[in-house]
């Protein structure tokens, strides 16, 4: 089956390329995503699948219903690219000034696509149901939630659900490795935002004055102390202060200061705490230096925790379709953000890394880069493994 499977997926590549090129050539960005959605309807539509459009905004949902009773699994891809000018000269390369699919959606789209295919012409296979879950904004402000608010998960409902992410995972990757988590996979991603208030003043007088660059500096410092001194070296957390503006003139004390960050933290207990021990540390230096604050911590997408059991299964399935050397656990949990993490939330499932960049065909540049690429070569193994996947679990699980 899973054969069939593999070779039927290797026989649709000239359609996943034309796809994916085409969602190449035309990014969106965020949650207005009319074109990219408008394209994967009627590709659905024309497979056979039962569509339904605008879902929580610009998402995308369809199901197949299998010939057989059974449970639903949902695949899950992507729909949103970047606010990045493209650099990559690609005869297909965006046509949107300033607009670039460089984070891989195009190929998650086109494989989430392929999948469709494989599984509409395979329904006798199918015990249950698979829904395929098309979301925008994934690179912000989230697509997911909204998605799930309008029911995306419901009639049917969804029992589990499966999701990938392709380009340049680790260096030494190669095209077609799949890395794999059975437990927390990547970090929440969440903001904060810190307001200082001083009194502003002459720069030679600072005693008539409260600064708040001096007060800021002090935050900004005694905040690393938060994850190098309170929080365990085994429990990976990010605190980082990515924009710091303040003051008006090099001889005129600053009245305020806003500081910018965001926090990374693979549970929710770390996250809370260290949404209270930011605010202490704000709390504490700016009263003691006769200043004030204005505190705002924003709950983002929750850390990504893949199911045990579910993650096992897909290693059996992953080993047959591109060898068992090739089926990797993940080397350390990244601290990157994803909101697939909101459909773990609720269903169990997976959501894995299938390496797609090539450095031998110079495909050496990271995610988001200007020069990001990914080998299409391999694009057939998303299907592969997706419908696998759904095929095995739904008969499996009956
Ligand atoms: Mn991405």
């Amino acid at each position: 089956m899973t054969d069939s499977i593999q070779n039927q997926a290797k026989k649709i590549q000239e359609r996943l390329v034309e796809w994916r090129r085409h969602f190449h050539q035309h990014p969106e960005i965020g949650l207005e995503v009319p074109e990219t959605a408008g394209f994967i309807q009627q590709e659905l539509t024309k497979l056979g699948l039962e569509v339904r459009a605008g879902v929580g905004g610009h998402g995308v949902v369809a199901t197949i219903t299998g010939d057989k009773p059974g449970k639903c699994i949902a695949i899950r891809s992507d729909m949103d690219a970047l606010p990045i000018r493209e650099d990559t000269g690609l005869s297909f390369a965006s046509q949107t000034e300033g607009r670039m699919h460089a984070c891989g959606h195009d190929a998650h789209m086109a494989m989430a696509l392929g999948a469709a295919s494989l599984l509409s012409r395979n329904k006798g296979e199918i015990a249950g149901s698979v829904k395929f879950l098309f979301q925008p904004a994934e690179e912000g402000p989230g697509g997911a939630k909204p998605m799930i608010e309008d029911g995306a998960l419901e009639n049917p409902k969804v029992d589990a659900v499966i999701g990938l992410h392709t380009g340049s995972i680790w260096k030494d990757a190669e095209p077609g490795d799949v890395y794999v988590s059975r437990g927390p996979m990547m970090a929440c991603l969440d903001r904060v935002d810190i307001k200082i208030k001083g009194k502003g003043g002459h720069g030679a007088m600072p005693h008539e004055t409260v600064d708040a660059i001096s007060i800021a500096s002090q935050v900004l410092s005694n905040l690393q102390t938060i994850v190098s001194r309170e929080t365990s070296p085994s429990d990976p957390a990010v605190i980082t202060i990515g924009k710091m503006s303040g003051g008006v003139a090099f001889n005129v004390i600053a009245e305020e200061v806003v500081l910018e960050g965001t926090v990374r933290a693979m549970n929710q207990e770390l996250r809370e705490f260290l949404d209270e021990r930011i605010e202490a540390i704000v709390k504490g230096i700016t009263t003691a230096s006769r200043g004030s604050y204005e505190y705002k911590y924003t709950y983002g997408y929750p850390p990504l925790v893949n199911d045990a059991s579910f993650t096992e299964e897909f290693e059996k399935v992953a080993k047959e379709i591109v060898g068992p050397e090739k089926v990797k656990p993940i080397p350390v949990p990244t601290m990157g953000g994803e909101d697939m993490a909101y459909f773990l939330q609720a269903a169990p499932g997976t959501f894995f890394f299938l390496a797609g960049s090539n450095r031998e065909k110079g495909q050496v540049y990271p995610h988001h880069h200007s020069k990001f690429d990914i080998d299409e070569d391999m694009l057939y193994l998303g299907p592969a493994l997706f419908s696998a996947m759904a095929v095995r679990w739904l008969i499996d699980h009956a």
